[in-house]
């Protein structure tokens, strides 16, 4: 298993269980026995490799996995001391980093206003007896803004009816998608556990939700949370090596069936007990070389 650590040596392999103690080493939260959740666990590592890699490419600027090159569409860093300079495009962004486009359009002038965003991972809302790509379409329908929420067209300088919508402009090489199964119930003032079944596919079209309508994806990892609850649990997860899936369940790693897959969709009822074994991000590669 190739990862990137933390070490005063910054880049290079080291055992799971190395790098596990090395992030909590070096970062509190990860310290004590409290439970953590894998997106924000996610979103901390893609963001603190990044650091360490755009870091060691200032002051090295010589490994091949950090060489600098521009972003075709981004904004300039800016630094604490208020200069400026290029962006530099690490690994991590070459394998997880997508954009996005949102565009508004004015239904008075039909002029069409498009802001775009870097991802490294979709975050969708989940429906019960859905499945991925339905959930997926909800993410990327389009928004009316009317009444209270009405548009500023900068053309007709007034606020306007509008129709919002976001698309994938770049699609990135490896895409990552979490299905937001921790959701906050007002009534009840705390985070509640959706189970729903969230059917998800092996191959993963993007169709009308990409700019680029051909682009394919394979599943190849998919990490489970297992327990009722958002406050307890465990992780598992399910990974796609040399065209076998392996289980790995902390120190047990397992050849699995890829049938295996379809028993963390989710149930269909709620409150119905049994498997309490869900997916929760979901790792898409994309087929035919292209990123
Ligand atoms: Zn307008």
């Amino acid at each position: 298993m190739c990862v990137i650590t933390l070490a005063k040596k910054r880049t290079g392999v080291l055992a799971p269980k190395r790098f596990v103690q090395r992030v909590r080493k070096q970062n509190e939260l990860f310290r004590s026995y409290m439970h953590q959740d894998a997106h924000e666990f996610w979103n901390f590592l893609v963001n603190d490799i990044i650091d360490i890699l755009e870091e060691d490419c200032r002051t090295a600027n010589s490994s091949p996995e950090t060489t600098p090159e521009e972003v075709s569409n981004g904004a300039a860093n800016a630094l604490a001391n208020g200069a400026r300079e290029r962006p530099l495009v690490t690994l991590v962004h070459r394998t997880f980093q997508g954009i996005l486009t949102n565009e508004t359009k004015c239904l008075m002038c039909d002029t069409i206003t498009a802001k775009d965003e870097t991802f490294f991972d979709l975050s969708i809302d989940v429906e019960q007896n859905s499945s991925l790509t339905s959930c997926l379409k909800s993410f990327f329908s389009t928004e009316i803004l009317n009444g209270e929420d009405k548009f500023f067209c900068d053309k007709c300088s007034s606020l306007q009816e509008a129709h919002k919508r976001m698309k994938i402009k770049k699609a990135p090489h490896v895409l990552v998608i979490h299905l937001k199964r921790f959701k906050y119930v007002e009534q009840l003032s705390r985070h509640k556990k959706l189970s729903y079944r969230v059917v998800y596919p092996l191959e993963l079209k993007l169709g009308s939700m990409s700019e680029d309508a051909d682009c394919e994806y394979s599943l190849f990892a998919v990490v489970v949370h297992v327990g009722s609850s958002p406050n307890h649990g465990h992780y598992v997860s399910q990974i796609k090596s040399h065209g076998n899936w392996l289980s790995f369940d902390d120190d047990t790693v397992q050849i699995s069936e890829e049938s295996t897959l379809q028993t963390f969709y989710g149930s269909s009822r709620e409150h119905c007990g049994g498997n309490t074994d869900h997916g929760y991000i979901l790792f898409y590669e994309r087929l035919g070389g292209k990123s």
